[in-house]
């Protein structure tokens, strides 16, 4: 007798499950996939019937998985969310503009408002031109806080409650990986949270926490979804990228290791010693973003950048020297002021650019650093 489905017992398995091992049939697998998500959805509480939600959406598997599994469990079981999707240009030819193209098409498939926020109208640079002037060193850690800046004011403009993000269960393993190898306490804990937020921050989550890489893989594959599937050709992240081929080797001797990683993660108690270190929030006096001194994170590359000091705006070493050559000359680009709780919903209901003028909230810690 064929081996059955070990979930339903009726039907031929098609696929072993990499979380589990577990021999399963495709509409089993479906079915597990989407309810775990939505049992992470309700136990985390993430949402509130009504809210607002914009779907970080770049394109590639793991955004358009997660747009796809959004839609089919808000409708599914009534969250009563109004679902955005929100995407960075970041300025990478060959790259984003092809994956953008993606993510039109999602939009139409999903028949979601969609919102486009590029680097260059936002910051005056596109990531091309930021890798000529700086290399391809540290263009990794440019393009995260643009980004992550980007991604709040895009959601401040459409007036959303709450960024999603397609962040996987290999993602969340490899940043606890990440803090333990930097031996960063204070993060290690903060950075297996499901969902940040401070005061007056738009609130972000990662619904796909417990979520394995390999099996949103084939929930893409099975689904026919479409999506993007090349790298960045500024390559990922150095740093990432060792942490993500130690986790494969774990996961290939033992599947549980990604998941019993976030666990330890999770149960990191730190104590006041360690968060200690972790610079009190100010207001950035330039854009009014949220930051750790004078100038946020974004500015002060700006700075660097706009004074032909490219890498200048990294270390804190580097922005004292900026500091030093003398006061900032006039007319160089900043960001544009980001003001608080001033935001109205646009019309998002078609694909726009925006200038990234006007409204916004302010952000929540960088907890996270998955290259784009
Ligand atoms: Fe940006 Fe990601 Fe490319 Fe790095 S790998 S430059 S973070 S898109
Ligand atoms: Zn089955
Ligand atoms: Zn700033």
């Amino acid at each position: 007798m064929p081996r059955l489905c070990a979930l339903c017992s009726t039907q031929r398995p098609i696929l072993k499950r990499p979380k589990t091992g577990q021999q399963i049939c495709k509409d089993c697998f479906f079915y597990v996939f989407e309810t775990e998500v939505h049992n992470t959805i309700l136990e985390a509480k993430l949402f509130q019937p009504g809210d607002r939600v914009a779907i970080g959406a770049s394109g590639g598997k793991d955004s358009t998985v997660l747009a796809h599994v959004m839609k089919t469990l808000n409708d599914r079981y009534d969250y009563g969310l109004e679902l955005f999707l929100l995407s960075i240009d970041e300025g990478i030819t060959g790259y984003r503009d092809d994956s953008l193209e993606t993510v039109k098409q999602n939009q139409k498939e999903y028949n979601l408002p969609l919102k486009i926020l590029s680097y260059n109208e936002f910051y005056g640079w596109t990531m091309d031109s930021i890798v000529e002037e700086v290399g391809r060193r540290n263009n990794c850690t440019f393009c995260g806080v643009f980004r992550r800046q980007a991604l709040d004011r895009g959601a401040a403009m459409l007036g959303v409650d709450h960024i999603v993000t397609g962040h996987n269960a290999d993602d969340v393993a490899e940043t606890v990986l990440m803090n333990i190898m930097r031996g960063d306490i204070a993060r290690l804990g903060r950075c297996t949270a499901i969902c940040t937020q401070g005061e007056d921050t738009i609130k972000r989550s990662k619904p796909f926490k417990y979520t394995y890489e390999k099996e949103i893989v084939m929930y893409a594959y099975f689904k026919r979804l479409t999506y993007f599937s090349t790298e960045c050709i500024y390559s990922p992240d150095a740093y990432r990228g060792h942490a993500r081929s130690f986790l494969k080797m774990l996961e290939a001797a033992r599947p549980s290791a990604i998941i019993d990683i976030i666990y330890s993660g999770e149960a990191c108690e730190v104590g006041e010693e360690a968060t200690k270190e972790l610079k009190e929030r100010k207001t950035c006096k330039r854009c009014g973003y949220i930051a750790s001194n004078d100038l946020c994170k974004a500015c002060t590359l700006l700075e660097g950048l706009e004074r032909g000091m490219g890498n200048a705006g990294i270390t804190d070493r580097g922005r004292k020297q900026l500091e030093a050559s003398g006061p900032t000359p006039d007319g160089l680009r900043t960001i544009p002021f980001f003001q608080m709780n001033a935001s109205t919903p646009t019309d998002a209901t078609s694909s726009v650019t925006t200038s990234g003028q006007g409204s916004g909230a302010r952000i929540s810690p960088v907890v996270d650093v998955s290259a784009g």
